[in-house]
């Protein structure tokens, strides 16, 4: 009997039957992605509004942002998109990502598995090809082209609850930028996916749409928002890793009579991240 569990002694034969169950796993993974991934008529695509005769599923928040404590029968929400427009986001999304996932906290049921995942990217030990060993090097890379020197960090440009953690010494510390229009993109894709989700509509191209800067939970206007998401609004829990709350203010708009509605989104990923949209019709 063979180590390699196949009970087959001939490496060739060996090769072969591996091939084929990587095959049949591909294959399987294939079905569960099929199975997974919507599949939507001929619509617009929530990103650019344009129409679209066989619009290709993107998810609201990125399959790989769920943490893996999230149960197999959390509905993950996913919009009609360009092709075009879903790799377009699929890159900002892969970088942010990135990004933020090293400052989450390992052991968290919100965010279990996503600093894990990048780690393992970015160790070439792990990797037993040599093309995957090449990959990971790239990957530590482009980490160092986003680290910032700790000088030009200052104390209000600090993500809410991404700073430094109690008793880190100061030199341990490795800030990694975010770069706003990253940021900003996002926060406007989960709007108009939540907003396709949870009203059937789109955001139309005369709606203003307004990614509110980073705010602490205590600022007076966050404190707002969920108020107004507490007492008119709705929430929504996709598992421990995701949460989108939708509720409404009026304003006043130029001086009109009326006051015009305005529709507030708070997303939080990770238990962490926070992200207000305000959009304006
Ligand atoms: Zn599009």
């Amino acid at each position: 009997m063979s180590k390699g569990g196949t009970g087959v002694q001939d490496p060739r034969i060996r090769t072969r039957l591996r091939n084929r169950a990587a095959r049949a796993n591909e294959t399987k993974r294939r079905d569960i992605i099929e199975l997974m991934a919507k599949r939507f008529p001929p619509c617009r695509c929530a990103h650019c509004l344009k129409d679209c005769d066989t619009p290709t599923s993107d998810h609201v928040l990125p399959r790989s942002w769920y943490p893996t404590t999230t149960p197999e029968n959390t509905e993950r929400w996913q919009m009609p998109s360009y092709e075009e427009c879903n790799q377009k986001y699929g890159q900002i999304e892969s970088d942010l990502r990135f990004r933020l996932a090293l400052g989450t906290d390992p052991a968290a049921p919100q965010s279990l598995g996503i600093a894990q995942s990048v780690h393992r990217s970015l160790n070439p030990s792990k990797a037993k090809r040599e093309k995957d060993q090449r990959a990971r090097k790239r990957q530590f890379d482009k980490l160092r082209d986003m680290v910032i020197p700790l000088s030009v960090v200052q104390a209000d440009n600090i993500l809410p609850t991404f700073g430094p953690v109690a008793g880190t010494a100061t030199e341990d510390l490795i800030p990694i930028g975010i770069p706003t229009a990253e940021w900003e993109a996002f926060g406007i894709k989960l709007a108009r996916g939540s907003t396709f989700v949870l009203e059937g509509n789109y955001i139309e191209q005369d709606h203003k749409v307004d990614v509110l800067p980073p705010m602490d939970e205590g600022d007076e206007r966050a404190q707002k928002i969920r108020r107004a998401i507490r007492e008119h609004g709705t929430c929504h829990t996709l598992g421990p890793g995701f949460n989108v709350g939708k509720g409404f203010a009026f304003a006043e708009k130029n001086n009109a009579s009326l006051l015009t509605p305005i529709t507030l989104f708070r997303f939080e990923i990770w238990g962490r991240v926070r992200i207000y949209v305000q959009i304006l019709k």
